[in-house]
């Protein structure tokens, strides 16, 4: 059937949405069950019209200005003969809530196997387009609100994984004497919809929803008996979006990254901007390439020959720094003529701000008649340690496995100073501002060819090309952990994120369902963000063996408990040990107060008995007989310090990487160092969480984040696995 034509016809009408009727079609067409219907125009019609249908049948009011058929009295089941439908739709026509509404017909349709009510749906998000939406409930649908969505298209594993997700699935499989319902006409409707050759993916941009409400699913099957196609208020067209480049992403983003040469447009000769401070900061990281400082007129800035634009420098520019007023960038980059390949724009007063949309418009197109890529503008500046340069004044020189991709310079710069504390250490960190040109797609590309890229990191209030984001992430097929810290979840914060970059942030439901589809691990917070990474950093993942059990080991027998209850709130599980673990453990013969259960809870006292090694025998028990995914090692240093002269929590760490030694890949390890607070507590911290690092043990504050980046680890392990 012809859709555009449909959509037209309707609008031509006035209406909002598509018939039932027209709906059904268009579902038909795509393989989905629907009864067989005929349309009559009154009751003195029908016992004709009829007779071709089997019995009982329905009969519906079809009409425009009637949202809900069965609210306003339209809607009659189990219609038993001709008669009876005759008698219905006489009855329906002068119901109080149809009557003196412009009624189309009656649609009289046969009744749909008995069975679970389901709806089925569509939703457009504004950045990844089509999401399906599949839930319980029929007409409780808002009730219950138990939905699950995807983006599409969708694989079959996806429409199976979004029943699973319903808190209620156990209803499909027959609860409480209820007969069982085909989970296989689900996700085939669920396909017919939102597939690879779906409905979905083909429906013109104007129909804005589609509500197939009820499905009813019986044991054989499913029957859409409803069908509602939404269309957009105005004849609204899907954005138009750049089109990528191509080609092996690793090359095309190595000038950016380890730039040999670098503009700086806006310091100045006589006093000290943002652009002077820049170039002393590169040299004091240690850049050792070509600095140009642009100046209209001095000779010289900060001791180094200044050029008057960016086309007279005397060798081509991989990386141009400009921080200038707004206004005068568009005209900056047109007159690169093909000698700059990457501009790096730190002014603000561009999209971000409604009467700079212009302005960025502008700056995309003289960048594009200059012949340079862009980033930014509104942003801070680019961090790579292989290129030595650097946007925080204090950031590791060594180059590391994490590359990071952040929307907010603040938050960047907190990412490198706190992360460095971590022992996170950074394949890059880039800025991307407002996105005028180069964005969050470009630089996920580069990171996941990137070979000294392990992990990826994102901080993203929106991405432009949603689309985009999902095949590049699904391609990746979690090949790459990427980690991603989304703001703007929340209706409040997308107001913020609005007013903050101009960005349009996403509806959460479709970052949710990203994660799902993708493999790749949502964050809540900074914290978890950087505990995530540092776990990816440190941890070799095991792809297909998803972390569940846990051996807890330390000292602080409430910490223990309180993590025990967190671990299983995080999916994870502290179950007690078997009793070959538990013999072994007694074996030890370790002091009174110590509990050998799991969690290991060991005094002070035990840990420092034989100048620590009782740990390792600890250690060594729990590796050769509970063979747990991860091990947890908690100390509170303020119990250890001040105590004797031997550094226990040396032995502590010697000891676990033995035993790591000893089971290569057994088990993940991961240290909890527990502060007071005090000065002299934080400094051991420090020292020990350095120490630790050196030999790849991954240090966490409390249990809390080793929990949440056990489960990230975990959720990561398990995508895809059967
Ligand atoms: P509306 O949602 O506009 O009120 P529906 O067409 O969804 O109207 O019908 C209301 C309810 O009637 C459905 O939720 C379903 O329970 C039942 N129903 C409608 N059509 C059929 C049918 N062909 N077979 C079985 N039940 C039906
Ligand atoms: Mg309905």
């Amino acid at each position: 059937m012809d859709i555009e034509a449909a959509i037209a016809r309707a609008r031509g009408e006035g209406r909002n949405a598509l018939d039932e009727e027209t709906g059904k079609r268009l579902l038909a067409g795509c393989g989905i069950a629907v009864p067989k219907s005929v349309v009559v125009s009154g009751a003195d019609k029908t016992e004709a019209a009829v007779a071709g249908l089997r019995f009982p049948v329905v009969a519906k009011v079809m009409s425009a200005e009637i949202l809900h058929k069965s609210d306003a009295g339209g809607v009659k089941v189990n219609l038993a003969t001709p008669a009876a439908v005759r008698d219905a739709i006489s009855a329906m026509a002068i119901a109080p809530g149809i009557k003196g509404r412009k009624v189309d017909g009656y649609l009289v349709e046969e009744m749909a196997p008995a069975g679970q009510e389901v709806v089925a749906g569509m939703f457009r998000d504004p950045q990844f387009g089509p999401l399906i939406m599949v839930g319980l409930g029929g007409i409780f649908v808002e009730v219950l609100a138990d939905v699950a969505f995807r983006i599409c298209p969708i694989t079959e594993r996806d429409a199976a994984e979004m029943l699973d997700d319903l808190r209620g699935v156990k209803l499909l499989d027959g609860a409480r004497g209820r007969a069982p319902v085909s989970r296989k006409a689900i996700i085939d409707t669920l396909l017919n919809l939102g597939g690879k050759d779906g409905l979905l993916m083909s429906l013109p941009h104007a129909v804005a929803e589609v509500d197939v409400n009820p499905l009813i699913v019986s044991r054989d099957g499913a029957v859409a008996v409803d069908a509602r196609f939404v269309l957009s208020p105005a004849d609204s067209e899907a954005p138009a979006l750049p089109v990528p480049e191509t080609g092996d992403a690793a090359k095309r983003f190595e000038r950016l990254f380890a730039p040999r040469t670098i503009a700086v447009v806006g310091a100045s000769a006589t006093s000290v901007a943002m652009a002077n401070t820049f170039i002393g900061r590169m040299k004091r990281f240690g850049y050792d390439g070509a600095i140009y400082p642009i100046h209209p007129t001095a000779a010289t800035v900060d001791d180094l020959p200044a050029y008057p634009s960016v086309a007279e420098t005397p060798e081509p520019v991989d990386y141009c720094y400009i921080a200038v007023g707004a206004a005068r960038v568009p005209e900056i980059l047109e007159n690169a003529k093909g000698r700059v390949a990457f501009a790096q724009v730190i002014s603000s007063g561009f999209g971000e701000i409604s009467h700079g949309v212009g302005l960025e418009q502008e700056l995309l197109e003289a960048a594009r008649r200059g012949g340079c890529r862009v980033l930014g503008p509104n942003c801070l500046g680019l961090y790579s340690p292989r290129g030595k340069v650097t946007f925080p004044e204090t950031a590791p020189t060594e180059v590391g496995p994490v590359g990071v991709i952040s929307q907010s310079g603040g938050l960047g710069t907190d990412i490198v100073t706190r992360g460095d504390r971590r022992g996170i250490r950074f394949s890059g960190l880039v800025t991307i501002g407002n996105s005028a040109d180069l964005g969050a797609n470009d630089m996920l590309e580069f990171y996941l060819a990137d070979p000294q890229t392990k992990v990826v990191g994102m901080y993203v209030e929106g991405v432009r090309d949603g689309r985009r984001f999902f095949d590049v992430l699904r391609r990746n097929n979690a090949q790459k952990p990427v980690v991603v810290l989304k703001g703007g979840r929340t209706q409040k914060g997308q107001a913020a994120a609005a007013s903050h970059t101009g960005a349009l942030a996403g509806d959460d439901r479709a970052w949710v369902a990203l994660a799902r589809q993708t493999g790749c691990v949502l964050a809540d917070t900074l914290d978890e963000f950087l505990d995530m990474l540092l776990a990816f950093q440190t941890l070799t993942a095991r792809k297909g063996r998803a972390t569940k059990q846990i051996a807890l080991f330390g000292n602080g027998g409430g910490t223990s408990v309180l993590a025990t209850d967190f671990f299983y709130r995080q999916g994870l599980d502290i179950d007690p040990f078997d009793a070959a673990t538990q013999g072994a453990l007694n074996a030890l013969k370790p002091p009174p107060g110590t509990s050998i259960a799991n969690p290991v809870d060991a005094p002070v006292g035990t840990l420092q008995q034989e100048e620590g090694r009782i740990a390792e025998k600890i250690l060594d028990a729990i590796y050769s007989h509970a063979k747990p995914d991860a091990v947890v090692m908690h100390l509170n240093l303020a119990a250890f310090v001040g105590r004797g002269t031997i550094d226990p929590l040396d032995n502590l760490i010697t000891a676990a990487v033995r035993v790591q030694e000893k089971f290569p890949g057994q088990a993940h390890f991961l240290l909890v160092l527990r502060s007071s607070g005090s000065p002299d507590v934080e400094a051991g911290k420090q020292r020990y969480r350095d120490r630790a690092m050196s030999v790849d043990i991954p240090v966490f504050d409390e249990l809390g984040n080793a929990a949440v980046a056990l489960a990230a680890m975990s959720r990561y392990e398990g995508f895809g696995a059967a």
